[in-house]
């Protein structure tokens, strides 16, 4: 971890490809040695890419994810909740551990939208990070707040999507 600098980058939008371009980019860190702590939030855990990562590097890549069955978008009942807040205290402490050089959090902006973490403390954690740390942040409508403290912010910009005639997600290509 030394001689490691950590940004907090930022992929939002409605296009498609936020999520692949954190695993692309864990998989060039994976290659490199780094390690990898991936926390996925409202989704089961079952995509191909995780489980790829996880046969693939079993040493450096750890996972976890806060989802319950049934779970419906928008709709958060008491259970998800508590899940999601105290997965949020599990994660800041692997952040402050520093025992890994990439943190993702996917679809994490969710969590502010839906206002289940407050968005000032999450900023203000966030601000004082680890400098040894990269953050990686992934989902629909950023906040403007964590916008102005990221380091990188890449906006997918949908310009078609298959989904808006009927296409849902595909074993191999969205999961
Ligand atoms: P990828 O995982 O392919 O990189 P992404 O992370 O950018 O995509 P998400 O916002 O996480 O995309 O979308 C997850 C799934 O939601 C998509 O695979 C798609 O099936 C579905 N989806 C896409 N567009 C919409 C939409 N406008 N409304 C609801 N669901 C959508
Ligand atoms: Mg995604």
């Amino acid at each position: 971890m030394k001689n490691f600098s950590g940004y907090l980058q930022i992929y939002t939008g409605e296009g498609k490809g936020k999520t692949t371009s954190s695993v692309g980019l864990c998989l060039r860190a994976l290659f490199r040695g780094l390690k990898i702590a991936f926390f996925q939030f409202f989704k089961p855990g079952d995509s191909g890419e995780i489980k790829a990562l996880q046969k693939c590097f079993p040493q450096n890549f750890y996972y976890k994810n806060y989802f319950e069955k049934g779970f419906v978008k928008g709709e958060i009942n008491s259970s998800l909740k508590k899940l999601i807040i105290e997965g949020w205290e599990e994660v800041k402490e692997v952040i402050k551990s520093q025992k890994f050089h990439i943190v993702v959090l996917d679809e994490f902006t969710y969590t502010l939208k839906w206002k289940i973490l407050e968005l000032n403390k999450v900023v203000e954690f966030l601000k004082n990070k680890p400098n040894n740390v990269e953050i990686i942040i992934t989902g629909r409508d950023a906040p403007d707040e964590l916008i102005k403290i990221a380091d990188l912010v890449t906006e997918m910009k949908k310009i078609k999507h298959y989904f808006d005639k009927g296409i849902k997600a595909r074993e191999g290509i969205e999961k």
